[in-house]
């Protein structure tokens, strides 16, 4: 019988050893779960974020810190949805987007008439 190598916690920072149980499956890699790299943390690689920015320049000579962009961005790949918008305006556009690619089913809002 070969006793296996001790393993430590692949997170970064730690340096706890990995309690490996005989359960079928993958072998942890991570001591507790709290190690594991969170889905919700991290953006996931093909994810679209909704990011709302100022602009680099002013479209209309308004300063930038008073205007709003409105991106969607995954990995390297970003593309303005809008641009010169102020900041209710670009939240609101932001929500939106938010909601539309959020796949998430969520519950009916209470209360509401159904048509
Ligand atoms: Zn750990």
């Amino acid at each position: 019988m070969s006793s296996p190598a001790a393993v430590t916690c692949a997170a970064p920072d730690c340096e706890q050893p990995v309690h490996r149980t005989n359960r079928t499956g993958r072998p942890a890699i991570y001591c507790t779960p709290a190690c594991r790299p969170s889905r919700n943390r991290t953006p996931r690689q093909n994810q679209i974020t909704v990011e709302v920015e100022h602009p680099e320049a002013s479209p209309d000579g308004r300063p930038t810190e008073r205007v709003w962009a409105v991106r969607l961005k995954r990995g390297d790949q970003i593309v303005e949805i809008a641009d010169g918008l102020g900041w209710p305006s670009a939240t609101a556009l932001a929500r939106a987007l938010d909601n539309l690619l959020d796949a998430r089913p969520r519950p009916a809002a209470p209360g509401r008439p159904t048509p």
